[in-house]
């Protein structure tokens, strides 16, 4: 390659970052993006090729179009379910359109949650502070509405205005008697994680300022289950059909009142860790309530969610409960598995997903279907998360942290993926490739949590990877060889 053509030092700097390379095509060399930036090598890792070590948890790097989203979004996405409460997004009208509607968390009551307030930050409040029209809006929305609870976003642009919303909050708090929450999610001031972490603040805010009713000693609080698609009230109805109380539900079919008493509980259970462990770690500091997790995908973990908890309460009639539980559900279930299991065997999944306890959950899923899982990967999974994957995978397995389109698409068609398992921002790149996708994120509308979810999700994977489409895209055909 006659690299003295290449006098460009911008370019060249370029280069040697790992952003372009230089490749013949057409008889003229080009420049051509690379999947892997240099920065980024350490987080991708390829199980019986790379020696395992993985960096993860660290600022996204520039230039990599990260599938990640902002701190705002972390939070907003944590307490959206919290459906009695007014949610205003303090900020430009864009971040509230952004996360506008964003799960597809269900409610039994109020559906406040859904609609997306805005104080709309113009030209003149950067100039002048937005703390005024804060005020205004934050006393007609709750005059108006009568919520439970107000929470305030912070975005990008009031961090760097600076207003004092701790101070609108608590004098409107005083002034109209119901917990009025800053959310302090500045877009720019760390990864979605530290959006998790600053809805967890504000959910603990809210605990412990009600002890009005007496809850039972075999109770427990869910967290981080978000009732999409009414995931929440399947998950209830097992643990009340094991005769456990569930105290609150943070925050999927989310009430404040619920919320308030949640420190009354004698046990979290910790479905989305990424999000909820920061809060249970919180409740075990204060309250001293211990904590487990769990995940509600896929039989095996579904099935030792509900012995955890029965173990945890060293009770032999919720035990037995249990059991009979898990044995009806796994015996209807089983048999229409193996029927899809036969179509699919041998068929290979990318995973990409948030939290990486549900991709662990997804990997054993996706074997009880005879499926291979050739990617997987999260936005915000930790250094055990990622050992724990590496454990569970086979050799080859492509495991990466805070990956972005190029790569994914590179590892889908070196590894032959027959379907990608992601979210709203994936599904373009299975779109595109012309590959199979299930939605596994949080605008989903079919209940994938529980054992009537571990058949909704076969039948999902059947039909999008057996779907006779395939067989005019030019990425299966590679893969199968056709
Ligand atoms: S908070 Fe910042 S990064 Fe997030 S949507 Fe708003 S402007 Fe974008």
């Amino acid at each position: 390659m006659c690299r003295s053509a290449f006098n460009s030092n911008a370019l060249k700097e370029l280069e040697n970052k790992g952003y372009l390379s230089l490749i013949f095509l057409g008889g003229k060399y080009r420049f051509k993006m690379l999947q892997i930036l240099n920065e980024r090598q350490l987080q991708v890792f390829e199980k019986g090729v790379d020696e395992y070590s993985i960096e993860c948890g660290k600022a996204s790097a520039a230039g990599s179009v990260s599938q990640r989203a902002c701190v705002f979004c972390g939070s907003r996405v944590v307490l959206y379910p919290v459906a009695d409460a007014v949610h205003l997004v303090h900020g430009p009208i864009g971040c509230a359109s952004y996360t506008w509607d964003i799960r597809g968390s269900l409610s039994s009551g109020e559906e406040l949650h859904r609609i997306s307030f805005s104080t709309d930050i113009q030209e003149n409040d950067v100039i002048y502070g937005g703390e005024k029209k804060l005020y205004s809006v934050l006393c007609e929305l709750i005059d108006r509405y009568k919520p439970a609870a107000a929470f305030v976003y912070c975005t990008c642009i009031i961090g760097l205005i600076g207003d004092d919303v701790d101070a609108v909050c608590k004098r409107v708090e005083s002034e109209r008697k119901i917990p009025v929450i800053a959310v302090h999610s500045e877009g720019f001031k760390g990864t979605k994680r530290d959006g998790y972490k600053a809805a967890c603040e504000a959910l603990f805010r809210i605990m412990g300022k009600s002890s009005s009713t007496l809850v039972s000693d075999i109770s427990i609080n869910i967290l981080g289950e978000f009732n999409l698609a009414g995931e929440t009230w399947i998950i209830k109805d097992y643990y009340k059909r094991m005769g456990v109380e569930i105290v609150a539900c943070l925050t999927g079919d989310g009430k404040v009142k619920e919320i308030e008493r949640a420190h009354q509980a004698k046990l979290n259970v910790v479905q989305c860790s990424g999000s909820m462990t920061y809060l249970a770690n919180k409740m075990k500091e204060e309250y001293g309530i211990p904590f487990i997790r769990v995940s509600y995908f896929g039989i095996e973990d579904m099935s030792r969610a509900l012995y955890d908890v029965a173990e945890f309460f060293r009770d032999s009639e919720i035990m037995k409960r249990t059991q009979m539980l898990v044995r009806d559900e796994v015996s209807k279930l089983l048999p229409i598995l193996e029927r899809y299991k036969c179509d699919l065997l041998g068929r290979r999944a990318a995973i990409y997903v948030g939290g990486s306890f549900k991709a662990f959950s997804l990997v054993k899923a996706l074997r009880i279907l005879g499926m291979e899982t050739v990617v997987v990967g999260s936005q915000t999974g930790t250094a055990e998360d990622y050992e724990y994957l590496k454990e569970i995978t086979k050799e080859g397995t492509i495991i990466c942290d805070d990956s972005n389109p190029l790569e994914l698409s590179k590892f889908i068609l070196e590894k032959g993926a027959d379907v990608l398992i992601g979210g709203v921002k994936e599904r373009p790149i299975a779109f595109k490739m012309g590959i199979g996708f299930c939605d596994h994120n949080h605008e989903r509308k079919i209940a994938l949590a529980g054992f009537e979810g571990m058949l909704n999700f076969a039948k999902e994977i059947h039909a999008t990877v057996m779907s006779p489409v395939w067989k005019f895209s030019p990425a299966r055909k590679k893969a199968r060889g056709m």
